[in-house]
């Protein structure tokens, strides 16, 4: 283990590039989910820190100390930064592990991917490419790129740090500045990438953290006027609540919301590949991921067969201590979530599901005061059931058979969310078939859960609007500004 104190020091937001107390001096704990411990605290914000924050954002936006670099000085600065998060990786890692209940090996993968971010859009900063128009009496039109300004972004607490260079990779990339407000639950990575960034040389006020409760720091940088942009990852509900405080203000959003993803199973497919994918699908991240594939949706022929595979994978996924190497699968984040995730399967099987496996909470040691539950599996789930409509959230998958295409389309179809789908089938025709058939921002076929940077990502329905990552990202921040040079001598509009 490499020490982690470094990253907890006294607790404090970031705001114009130095760490301050919140403005009561209010602080909150932070908690091990895997233990149950509280081993650090944090700045519990205020609106007065919010304002603070966007204050500092606008004056650095304004003055053009980051917004007005030559793009390649930006990504310069971006890939230091990047490469500051590898040199730390590993405390980094820990650090994660440590707020989030994630195993060590997937806490060392997001910290790389963090990092991987930053490097991406660094490459890509100055890069925004416009267009030329030569008008009618020698007027040319020019539509250039230019940063939204002051940017909210509003991240969850299941990929903290990843989330970090996610939003913070195109937000500053572009030129903008921002403020970052992460999840009460997990805000010690965050602050620690904010750190970095000053190390490497981003100048104060670019990169603002506010910690605080969702309600306080989020609803107060959701209201705020001079807050250009907000960039929300989190829950459907909560998404609507921003989406009405943006309204109030008039100003963008953009949502990432929930899901209920599909992963349809056609009888030809290659079940060796097919299982073992549809639980990665579900269980990676102890469930608690945007896009989880948390319905299984399998040919009526091969249903059986293929609860027994899925169930046997599923009862091997290991689930241990999350800084024991051998972990696939952690703690979920909270003792609260914990409890929701266990009130679904038990309103499941109150409703007439079956547990194939799981669906009990590990209590004994080495889980004992940890938020530790198993990969558990639903059989005869139908389609009206909550369990099957509503985001879950945990590691919880509900397996339903079809009998044909059109059963299987209208299955995949039959929820409110929109983000994710995949689509397994030896018939290359069939899977793009059914696949266009499906209202999903993100389509797999014969895979699951590849998240290329490359690819934008964002949902449709209930799963939000607007897209991240690739080059959309990027057109997320910024904003068209057409400008319109004269050309043949203006003629007064008002001479007889
Ligand atoms: P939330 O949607 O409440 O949290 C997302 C972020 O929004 C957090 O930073 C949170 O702060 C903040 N927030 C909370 N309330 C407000 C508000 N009124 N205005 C602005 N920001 C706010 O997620 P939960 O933790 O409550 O999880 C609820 C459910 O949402 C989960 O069970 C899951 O179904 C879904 N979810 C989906 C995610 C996704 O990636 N699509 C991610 C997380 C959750 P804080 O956490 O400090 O309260």
């Amino acid at each position: 283990m490499v020490s982690i104190e470094r990253f907890l020091g006294e607790p404090g937001h970031i705001i114009d590039g130095v760490r301050v107390a919140a403005s009561d001096g209010g602080t909150l704990p932070v908690e091990d989910p895997a233990t149950g411990e509280v081993f650090a605290s944090i700045a519990a914000g205020t609106p007065a820190d919010v304002d603070r924050a966007v204050a500092s954002a606008r004056a650095a936006f304004r003055d053009g100390r980051w917004s007005r670099l030559p793009g390649i000085e930006r990504g310069r600065i971006l890939t230091r930064l990047a490469a500051l998060i590898r040199d730390h990786a590993e405390e980094l890692a820990e650090l994660e592990t440590r707020d989030t209940g994630h195993p060590i090996g997937d806490a060392r993968f997001d910290v790389a991917d963090t990092a991987h971010h930053f490097e991406y859009y660094a490459g890509l900063a100055g890069k925004s490419v416009g267009q030329a128009h030569q008008l009618a009496n020698g007027q040319l039109l020019n539509v250039v790129h230019v940063p939204a300004g002051v940017v909210g972004a509003i991240n969850p607490w299941n990929f903290p740090i990843a989330g970090a260079g996610l939003k913070g990779g195109p937000i500053l990339a572009s030129g903008n500045s921002m403020v970052m407000k992460p999840s009460n639950l997990t805000s010690l990575s965050t602050l620690a990438v904010a750190e970095l960034a000053i190390e490497a040389g981003l100048p104060p006020g670019v990169f603002n953290v506010v910690t605080g409760s969702g309600s306080v720091v989020g609803g107060a940088i959701a209201r705020h006027p001079d807050v250009d942009i907000v960039s929300f990852t989190g829950g459907t509900e909560t998404g609507m609540q921003v989406m009405r405080d943006r309204a109030d203000v008039g100003r963008r959003v953009q949502l990432e919301l929930g899901g209920k993803s599909p992963t349809i199973v056609f009888e030809d497919a290659d079940l060796d590949e097919a299982v073992p994918a549809a639980a990665f699908g579900i269980f990676m991240n102890q469930g608690q991921n945007c896009s989880a594939g948390s319905r299984i949706l399998v040919q009526a022929s091969i249903h059986d067969r293929f609860v027994e595979a899925l169930t046997a994978r599923a009862a091997a996924i290991r689930v241990l201590p999350p800084f024991d190497p051998r972990a696939q699968q952690g703690a979920l984040i909270s003792g609260e979530h914990l409890a929701k995730v266990d009130g679904w399967v038990q309103r499941a099987v109150a409703d007439g599901a079956r547990v194939t496996t799981g669906g009990r909470r590990l209590t004994d040691a080495p889980f004992a005061g940890g938020h530790f539950y198993p990969p558990t599996v639903l059989a005869d789930v139908t389609p009206d059931a909550a369990v099957f409509q509503e985001e879950v959230f945990g590691p919880v998958v509900v397996v339903v058979p079809f009998t044909d295409e059109a059963e299987a389309i209208a299955l995949a179809n039959a929820t409110r969310y929109g983000l994710a789908a995949s689509v397994w089938s030896a018939d290359i025709r069939r899977a793009m078939r059914v696949g266009a058939a499906i209202d999903t921002g993100f389509l797999w076929i014969n895979t699951i859960n590849s998240h290329p940077i490359e690819a934008p990502f964002g949902g449709v329905k209930d799963s939000g609007f607007g897209r991240e990552e690739g080059l959309a990202a990027i057109e997320n921040y910024m904003v068209q500004r057409s400008i319109i040079v004269g050309g043949d001598r203006f003629v007064d509009p008002y001479a007889d």
